[in-house]
């Protein structure tokens, strides 16, 4: 790739902007994409594992989305949930008629979808006149959105440090570990509340007997299990909901990311029973399922439910996996290890994640970073072989061109 003005590609942005400075930006910006690839306004493309974050479910520029979108923006964007919006009904019915879930509450935002089941679950024991029951289990590492619920929930002290007092109500064990989960539980416990796949912690897997431990758990204590699929789902895995290769199902559900393609779009599901607080004047939003949003999920879900889609995405997600297994054997010295789930895949870097990232950059490759020192890759769901070869041959060259930059470093270094 060419460099420009003789600095690395898109090295972090140092121009003073208005924009409020929370995050650390890539100095690049895209003007177009088109499926895996995205466009430079001067002109380079870069193959796009990291989909906006696990957004792009359908890469970019999808003729299918495109169309549904700028149809939908010719006759109306907006009514408010006021009246009934059909494209609401819609996607609502069909989420209902391929998951656990009774019915469905529409956000923007994944953390917005995490308030509602946060919400839901809580309303369901005060409606059950057992208002005491109001905390959640949660788990270490977790992540759940921005909001003072959703970083109370986590409990990280990245997320929470001086927002003031947290949100009560949350009480985080270590993941994986029944009996931390069996011992917090008390006569206040509301439910369990969980990612299948721990994504922005790490790309740390779940295991299914761990799920069925806990949805075990939930039957025998009245609990409500609440999975956070905001990044697992609408097929991210290789199944519509993660939760499905374990066999067991929640009680309440969040989404969002994948769901929405691009266009901000969240929901959450829940049974009947654990919405059975949930009634007339009780939550609500502005925009949440809005027209334009619904045209948009229901021309996403029209695509992920076709026939041989998932298949697709777990034979990427095979040849991915086998592929960067090759990686791991010859330059371990930069990647230890990769993991994951389906196209939702944790680099292990021995390297610094940064260096890692940078190092895929100048090879044309976006990726996204996570915690535990992981580059995280998650491509469109529509990628097809010679993507897999593609981002395979740009890592290889990555830690190569690593493993040459260190060995000069060492080589450089002062001798005494
Ligand atoms: C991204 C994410 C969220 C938050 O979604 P936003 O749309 O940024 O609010 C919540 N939970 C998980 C697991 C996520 O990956």
């Amino acid at each position: 790739m060419n460099a420009v003005r003789g600095a690395r590609i898109g090295s972090l942005c140092t121009v003073t902007s208005p924009i409020m400075p929370t995050y650390g930006r890539t100095d690049l910006s895209f003007e177009r994409g088109e499926g895996a690839f995205l466009e430079t306004t001067d002109g380079r493309r870069f193959l796009d594992f990291g989909a906006g974050v696990a957004v792009n479910s359908l890469g970019h520029a999808h003729p299918h989305l495109v169309s549904a979108l700028t149809k939908q923006a010719e006759r109306v964007w907006h009514t408010s949930n006021l009246y009934r919006i059909p494209g609401q009904e819609e996607l609502a019915r069909r989420l209902v008629s391929h998951t656990f879930a009774d019915t469905v509450f529409f956000t923007n935002s994944g953390a917005e979808a995490i308030e509602c089941a946060i919400k839901t679950a809580r309303k369901y024991h005060a409606a059950e006149g057992q208002p005491e029951r109001y905390r959640l289990i949660t788990f270490e590492g977790a992540f759940h959105g921005r909001t003072l619920a959703a970083i109370a929930a986590a409990g990280q002290e990245k997320l929470t440090q001086g927002f003031g007092p947290l949100t009560p109500g949350f009480d985080p064990v270590p993941l994986g570990d029944i009996e931390a989960v069996k011992a917090a539980v008390s006569e206040e416990t509301a439910g369990i509340l969980i990612e299948p796949v721990q994504g922005e912690g790490g790309i740390r897997i779940v295991e299914p007997e761990f799920l069925r431990a806990l949805r075990a758990l939930c039957d025998q204590k009245g609990l409500l299990l609440i999975l956070d699929e905001v990044q697992t789902g609408a097929g991210r895995t290789g199944k519509l909901f993660a939760h499905e290769w374990s066999g067991i199902t929640p009680d309440i559900m969040g989404i969002a990311k994948g769901i929405g393609g691009g266009f901000p779009l969240g929901a959450c599901l829940a049974t009947e029973k654990a919405a059975k607080g949930m009634t007339v004047g009780t939550h609500g939003s502005t925009y949440g399922g809005n027209p334009l949003a619904m045209a948009v999920g229901n021309a996403v879900l029209d695509v992920i439910l076709e026939e041989g889609f998932l298949d697709n995405v777990t034979q990427m997600a095979g040849r991915l996996s086998q592929g960067l297994a090759m990686v791991v054997d010859t330059y371990g010295d930069i990647i230890e290890d990769s993991r994951g789930s389906g196209l939702m895949i944790g680099l292990k870097c021995r390297a610094e994640n940064t260096a890692v990232r940078q190092a895929l950059l100048d090879q044309g490759l976006l990726t996204a970073p996570a915690g535990d020192n992981i580059v995280r890759l998650l491509p469109p769901l529509i990628i097809e072989e010679n993507h897999v070869t593609d981002a395979l041959g740009r890592i290889e060259k990555a830690c190569l061109a690593l493993r040459e930059a260190q060995a000069n470093d060492i080589a450089g270094a002062p001798h005494d």
